[in-house]
């Protein structure tokens, strides 16, 4: 199932019978509509079957009732090269979180590369060979956005130009590296951003062996543009703290499956409260300590829902359009000229909630019953998810 970049799949797709449409848009999360169309792997219309020009499609989709959401997007995870992780010795881990709905991955940090360069001219080479190798090489599809560099003292504005120049647009997480003052992380982020490039900072204790303490003062002054695991690894900073960060900062607040539950609840409820529920996006932080997810971010839905009180069809925009927008990504949200990544999800069987909201609100998964990218189906039934109760079919490919 890996494969080379793939390019968008040309002609139209058409996808009829959407039980319930998941806008990715956290200010209207639920769109009235059930039929969407897809041309050259892009959104073309969104509607009533009878507002679309469904006429002479190459393929049809026929969602049998069911959700379809922009695909998940995990904000947060260490890949290395291709769908391999040597963190954890495994093969496969992309492709296998393909099955849990994500079709986009944001790397903060290639950092588990064994013997990562941490000379400056070493760690720029790695990044740029990590982004140009999962440009080149989609396992399963799934767009993964690589190449971020681990800063290190002694970098110059000039090398972050250099990075910009060859292609780099992230960072990775500030603080990994010998970086790990404020003043000195400060200056580098504000490099980075002037060069297009954006940044992440590791929040909270060690998560392994090697990485170091980020207090709320360093994650504040360094005002990186994500507060990357604001509910820390396995340690998290005291609540008060993550509170404060999300009063003080206007930064994403990233909640992340390996890190510390209880402050993930925290971190929710106070965007909550504080009415920037825009703000929060998710991620994994897998591979790590923790291990490889692949259903992690469908964990992070129904743990917000279920534990947190949030509601479900706003924890799918922390997973989908908030990412896409504090990252300015062209996938995320169903809108016409965005690309046509989707999940199609139901009510696993057997769940004790009547809906596929309802049950994600009680805690369960949803079953994934197919995955889209550009415009190409990736997935069929998840091979990892409880089964959906019900899943879309290809009713006809056309001409
Ligand atoms: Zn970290």
């Amino acid at each position: 199932m890996a494969e080379a970049a793939a390019g968008a799949a040309s002609g139209k797709v058409v996808i009829r019978n959407v039980g319930l449409l998941l806008s990715g848009d956290i200010d209207r999360p639920i769109l009235d509509a059930d039929t969407l169309v897809v041309r050259d792997g892009r959104i073309a219309a969104v509607g009533r079957a009878s507002d679309c020009d469904v006429t002479d499609p190459d393929l049809v989709v026929d969602a049998r009732g069911t959700t379809l959401a922009p695909g998940l997007i995990d904000s947060h995870v260490h890949p290395v090269f291709g769908d391999w992780t040597p963190r954890q010795g495994q093969l496969g881990w992309i492709d296998s979180t393909l099955h849990g709905g994500v079709t986009t991955m944001i790397s903060a940090g290639e950092v588990h590369l064994p013997g990562r360069p941490k000379d400056i001219v070493g760690l720029k080479a790695l990044a740029i060979t990590a982004q140009r190798a999962f440009d080149n090489f989609r396992p399963g599809g799934v767009k993964v956005l690589a190449g971020a560099p681990v800063i290190e003292k002694g970098m110059t504005e000039d090398d972050f130009a250099d990075l910009a120049k060859a292609g780099v647009k992230l960072l990775g997480e500030v603080g990994l590296g010998s970086v790990k003052g404020g003043t000195e992380a400060k200056a580098m982020v504000a490099w980075a951003r002037k060069h297009g490039i954006q940044s992440t900072i590791h929040t909270g204790g060690p998560s392994i062996p090697g990485s170091g303490l980020i207090d709320k003062d360093v994650v504040l002054e360094a005002d990186a543009d994500v507060i990357g695991h604001i509910n820390g690894g396995h340690t998290a900073l005291p609540e008060k703290h993550v509170c404060e960060l999300c009063e003080r900062s206007a930064r994403a607040i990233e909640i992340v499956h390996n890190g510390n539950e209880r402050i993930a609840v925290a971190a929710a409820k106070a965007a909550i409260e504080l009415k920037c529920p825009h703000r929060v996006i998710l991620g994994t932080d897998g591979p790590a300590g923790s291990g490889v997810q692949p259903l992690g971010i469908l964990r992070m839905i129904a743990f917000l829902a279920g534990v947190a009180g949030v509601p479900a069809e706003l924890v799918f925009c922390f997973a989908t359009g908030n990412t896409a927008r504090m990252r300015n990504l062209d996938c995320g949200l169903i809108e016409v000229g965005r690309a046509a990544d989707f999940v199609f999800m139901d009510r696993a069987q057997h769940s004790a909630g009547r809906t596929l909201l309802d049950s994600v609100g009680l805690g369960d998964l949803p079953g994934v019953g197919m995955v889209m990218i550009d415009g190409v189906v990736r997935c069929g039934r998840s091979r990892n998810t409880p089964p959906a109760t019900e899943i879309p079919v290809v009713v006809s490919a056309g001409h």
